[in-house]
Order: C-alpha cells, then structure tokens, then sequence
C-alpha cells in the first residue's frame, strides 16, 4: 500500500497493530507524527575511541569484535553474567552483559561492531559493561536516541524512523517560501528532517534543529498574529470620546505617565470599528487597577457595561472595593458576582446586570461560568495572572457583542515573549512605579537569624505597620498545612505574643478568607500569616515586612509577585527571606532578589536560569506546545521568527497566497484542536 504522511503507524513495515499501540501512547499515531518524534539525544559515534585510550569512568564508543564468547555465569536465582572478550586488534577489553541473553546472543565472534557505554575495570583490564551495540556501518554517525516507551526498543524505533523517511523523502513539502530560507541561512524542510534523526556530524544535527526551531516559532507567531485578526471583526461597540475629567478629579493621586498613556491607548483603540484587544503589563505595584477603573469610566460614559475578572475570591473583593471607591462618587454603579454571593442574592445581580442597573460587574470566573446575562457588555477586562487561558477569555466576551478585551498581567517578561504568549493582542506596559514609592529592602537570612528577623518586624509594627509572614504550602497536603497552623499557634503564643495575628490558608472557604483580609486591611490584625493564597495582587498600603520561610521553594518571578505585597504605600519597606538549606543554586537565586528590584529584569534573570517552565508553561497559556525550540534557549531564532512572521501577516494577512499554503495548513493544524 502507498504510504503517505498521514498513513497510520500501523501500516509501516515491521509495526503492526501491536506496536501501534505502543507508538500512540506516546502520541505517535501517523507517520507524520512518527517523523515529528525527534530524538532526545544523540550517541556519537563520529569518532571511535582506541581501547588503549579509552579511561575508566569514561562513556565512549569504541570499534571492534567479539573475539571469543565466554560461557554464561550464573551468580544466583534470576542473576546471569554474560562476558565476551572484545578486540580492536590493539588491546582487548571484557564486555559484560548483565542477564540479557537476548544481546548475547545477538553478538556473534568476528563480527565487527561498536560498543557504546561506559568504561570500568582498572588499569590491568578494562571492562565495558551493558553497552549499546551498533553494526559497523554505524560508525561516523550520530545516532539518535528516542524517548520510548514499553515495547519499543531504540533499535526499533531508528530503523522504522529511517524506513518512514525513505518512503516519504522525496514528498517533504517546503512549507517556507524560498527568500525567507535565503535571508535566515536556513536549510530545506526535507534536509531538516532527515537530519534531525540521522545526522553525519554535529553540525548537521545543529542545521536542523535551527530550522526546525525556527518554524515552530514561525508558525506559532503566525498563528497568534491570525487569530489576532480573526478576532477583529467589525464590533457594535465602537464608542464615543468621552470626558474623563471627573475620573481624574476624584482619584486622591496623579497618574504616572505610563499609566496615562496606556489609558489612552486603550481608549483610542475603544473608538475604532475594531474591538480592543490589548494586553496591560505592569510590574506589581505599578498600579492596574486604576486603569482598568478609568476604563470603566469611559465605558460607562458611552452608557455601556464593563466586566472585570479576577482569578480568586479576595482579589474580586478587592477589586470591588476599589472599584467603588474610583467610580461610586461619578454615579457608576458596580456590582459583585462571585462563587460565595448567595443564590437569592445572585438573583437579583443577574436581574440587575440584564436590566443594565449595574453599569460595572467585578467577579471571578462565575461571571461567565453561569447564566449571566448582560445589558450591553462592551468592556471585558481580565486581571489574570497568567491563570485563565484563552478559551476562558473567549466565552466571557461571548457575553457581549464582540466586546473590547483588555488583559491585565502582573509577569513583567521580555516583549518578545510576550509578543508570542499573548500575540492575539496588543501591548501597553506600565514601566514606571507610582511616585514616592521607595525600593523594598531584600535580605536573605538563614533560621538562625530567625528570632532577629521577628524583632524587627516587631519593631515595624509598633510603628503602626503591618507584616506578612508566609509559609509555602503544598494546598492538598494536610501535613504541610498543620505545620503551618502550629507554627502561627506557635508565634502568637511566644515571639508575637500580645500582639493580633490572623491566618490565611487556600483550604478556608471563600468567605472566610474574606474575612480575614478585611480584618487585615482594617487594621485589626498586624500579621498575616499566610501560604502562597496572599501571592495573587493583594494590596495593603500599610504591610511594610513580608517575611518569606522556606523561601528555596520559590522561584524568581514567584518571590517577586510575593515581595510586590510591600513597598505599595511610600513607607520604606522590607523583605526577609528565610532559608535553611541554601543549596548553591539557591544562594544564588536569593542574591539576584537582593539586587534586582525591577520585575522585568529579574524575569530575564529567571529565564537564563530556570527557562522558560515557571510561567510559560504552555497549558496555562492555552498555546500549542512546542516540540522542539525552546523559548529561554532559542531566543535569537524566536526574534528573528516573530519579524518574518510579521513581515508574512503584514503583506498577506489571509495567507491566501499560494506560496504561503504550506504555512496555513501547517498553522490551521497547530490551532485547530484549541481555538475552534
Ligand atoms: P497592581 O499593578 O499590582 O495591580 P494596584 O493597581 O493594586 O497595582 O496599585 C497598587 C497601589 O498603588 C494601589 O494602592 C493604588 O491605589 C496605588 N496607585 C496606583 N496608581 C498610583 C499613582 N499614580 N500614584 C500613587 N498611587 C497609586
Ligand atoms: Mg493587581
């Protein structure tokens, strides 16, 4: 039978049914997907190692032949040694098989052939043990090496990788028009995916993988452009300019120019035949919210509705507070929809926001979730965080006719990569902190230190101040969350006794934890203990001292968002980081939080270091995951995809050419599973 890309495993020489079924579980079903499974790594066999010269303690591939089988040594129930002397006509060695026979017997004596795996035994004699073996012809390759599963061997899945490719060699379709693959120095798709698997030399290996990188950020990039557009259908809600003198008049601050700016932006975009679809990055404390409130001004001057999500119960609440305080003196009226509002409440929000009685809705995903009607949405705002995909975003703005979109991020991180995560939109960025803010001190102490760090922070609280004090928590894990329960018994009792201390833990329920911070942000309460739960946006104007414990559990960006809870007023503020067991690593990471302040900065940092995992993983994003480029390490690839990308989109937004065909059914299929 003809066998195309899009055959099914099965149907390859020396698969089946049977192994099919081992392929699908690592999501290999066509041979398409077959060729798409790229190696994990490569043996390098492109030069062979005399025996002589081989070192013990070494990996190293080494050519030769059995010259002579030993017999089979059985050391006890279930344990058999096989041993072989190996020659290179020079030197021999022993290979030692540990109970395969399978292997042993797959050695025959003369035959030549290259050993693979690490060097042991002593200066006398030398010893290869449980090698890879590959035929002679192996030699001067590089060979690639799978990630497998049960029932597939390496062995296996190379030579049906190498029969995949000659059927279909000749029918490899260059998907990336010719002068793009001139201006990047890029090889052909057909090159590419031959040596992906079975490159002659390094270099080749590295030719490919270049070229692979670069259209998986092509197409990706290209597809977020596309649906950027396909989300700019003609909206009913274009709006009228609108005085936001009032607004200003009643804020108790002046706004940055950054914050400005960005408010205007957004309002200008609001007064075209196209929905807004913008993205609002701030570093913490930079001031969002006030945005998004000026925002709903706006919106509510033009008679319309705005609906602003946020990811968790306290930070909807907050946001309500805030809300009212900005817009309740200008006559906006602006209502609460959460998980916790009873039923009989509910009622009477849902009637209120259908009849167009409540000009704006704050809540968190019950917003969209339920059976919330609205008068004439125009404005859907997302306070994310990273925590709501696509999808989400998409069915709350079902909730209007095509409504503006703006989406509130707290991750400061580099514009490239923003341009990709969130390419369906479009950037403004907070880079400026409100005035008189001061930097927040950052230490770094180890527990012996402890008791100084609960002086000073009480210190900080005879002052009037308030402190957090935070404990990492894995939520479901009971152990871990009466640890922290005694631990905050503990410190009311003795360090803090006398003074008010409250604790906040994700297992609470919405309306407790409500409390707790109304409590806090009344001032009842002078310390918070708390898990991570605090992490998300909270905003206490007079908290000057967090104090993070076991903080080698965090990462830069993390410890970033929790320091971002001080330093919000104009008092100085403090950061105290615990660690008891500061590995090098993490001595490291806890210095670069001493010196860095700027949340942009420091997500660079976090990105050399860690990559890319903490807050790009792409299930949070709703983004296809990448099989092969990588965003920390590929940077300068990813630069230069995202320009042709944009080159492509700007002269052909349809992709309706033909020499871009190949890249539209590439992209469509990228997307297709997601966003339809
Ligand atoms: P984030 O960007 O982290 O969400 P918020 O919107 O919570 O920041 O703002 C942080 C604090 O700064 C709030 O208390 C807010 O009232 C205050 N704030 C915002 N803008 C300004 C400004 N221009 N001048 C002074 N304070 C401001
Ligand atoms: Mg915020």
């Amino acid at each position: 039978m003809d066998i195309t890309l899009s055959s099914d495993i099965k149907y390859l020489k020396g698969v089946g049914p049977k192994r099919a079924e081992c392929y699908n579980k690592l999501s290999v079903n066509t041979v398409k997907d077959l060729i798409y499974h790229f190696p994990r790594g490569y043996i390098d066999l492109t030069s062979c190692t005399p025996i002589k010269d081989a070192c013990v303690g070494e990996i190293c591939a080494v050519a030769g032949r059995i010259a002579k089988k030993l017999p089979p040594a059985r050391i006890r129930k279930g344990m058999t040694i096989f041993k072989a002397v190996f020659t290179d006509d020079e030197e021999d060695m022993t290979v030692v098989i540990y109970n395969s026979e399978y292997l042993f017997n797959s050695l025959s004596e003369g035959e030549p052939i290259i050993l693979y795996g690490k060097i042991s035994g002593n200066l006398v004699r030398k010893e290869i043990s449980s090698p890879t073996v590959f035929k002679i012809d192996a030699s001067k390759t590089m060979q690639p090496v799978y990630p497998v599963t049960e029932g597939l061997s390496q062995t296996l899945v190379r030579s049906t990788v190498q029969n995949a490719l000659s059927l279909i060699n000749d029918r490899i379709y260059e998907p990336v028009p010719k002068d793009i693959l001139k201006r990047m120095g890029l090889c052909s798709l057909a090159y590419a995916l031959y040596n992906i698997h079975f490159p002659p030399d390094e270099y080749s290996m590295r030719t490919a993988k270049r070229r692979l990188v670069f259209d998986e950020f092509l197409t990706l990039g290209l597809g977020m452009m596309l649906l950027r557009g396909r989300n700019r259908e003609k909206t009913p809600n274009k709006l009228y300019s609108a005085d936001l003198k009032e607004f200003y008049k009643n804020l108790s601050f002046e706004l940055t120019a950054c914050q400005k700016r960005s408010i205007k932006e957004c309002v200008d975009d609001m007064q075209k035949d196209r929905p807004m679809s913008r993205l609002l990055q701030g570093d913490v404390g930079s001031g969002k919210t006030v945005v998004a409130a000026a925002l709903a001004y706006f919106v509510f001057k033009n008679k319309k509705q705005t609906a602003l999500m946020a990811p968790t119960e306290i930070l909807a609440s907050q946001h309500y507070d805030t809300l009212r305080e900005f817009l309740e003196p200008l006559g906006v009226k602006v209502g609460l929809l959460t998980g916790s509002v009873s039923a009989k409440e509910k009622k009477i929000l849902y009637e209120k926001i259908s009849a167009g009685d409540i000009d704006v809705v704050v809540g968190t995903q019950a917003l969209y979730q339920q059976s919330v009607e609205f008068c004439d949405l125009a404005l859907v705002i997302t306070d994310e965080q990273h925590r709501f995909g696509v999808e989400q975003r998409a069915s709350l703005s079902k909730k209007g006719e095509n409504p503006h979109i703006l989406v509130m991020s707290a991750t400061p991180i580099p514009r490239t990569l923003a341009l990709m995560i969130y390419g369906d939109l479009d950037i403004s960025v907070l880079n400026e902190l409100p005035k008189g803010r001061q930097r927040t001190e950052t230490y770094a102490v180890t527990g012996k230190l402890r008791q100084r760090a609960f002086g000073f922070i009480k210190g900080e609280l005879d002052k009037g101040r308030q402190a957090y004090i935070v404990c990492p928590v894995i939520e479901d894990n009971e152990q871990d969350l009466k640890s922290v329960k005694s631990y905050a018994n503990e410190l009311s009792q003795n360090e803090f006794f006398g003074y008010s201390l409250g604790l906040l833990h994700g297992k609470m329920k919405p309306k407790e934890k409500e409390e707790m911070m109304l409590r806090f942000k009344s001032k009842e309460l002078q310390v918070l203990i708390s898990t991570t739960v605090v992490e998300v946006g909270v905003d206490v104007k007079n908290a000057t001292v967090i104090l993070i414990e076991n903080s080698e559990r965090f990462g830069l960006s993390q410890l970033h968002q929790l320091r971002g809870r001080v330093g919000r007023g104009s008092e100085k503020s403090y950061c105290i980081l615990v660690t008891d067991s500061p590995t090098e690593e993490c001595k490291k990471r806890l210095k670069i939080m001493s010196k860095i302040s700027d949340g942009f900065e420091l997500s660079r940092e976090d990105l050399k270091m860690r990559g890319p995992g903490d807050f790009f993983g792409s299930a949070q994003h709703g983004l296809p995951k990448l099989k092969i480029a990588d965003m920390s390490e590929d940077m300068e690839v990813l630069q230069k995809a995202q320009l042709e990308a944009q080159m492509i989109y700007e002269s052909d937004p349809e992709l309706s050419e033909p020499h871009h065909k190949g890249l539209k059914a590439i992209i469509k299929e990228l997307f297709e599973r997601r966003y339809d």
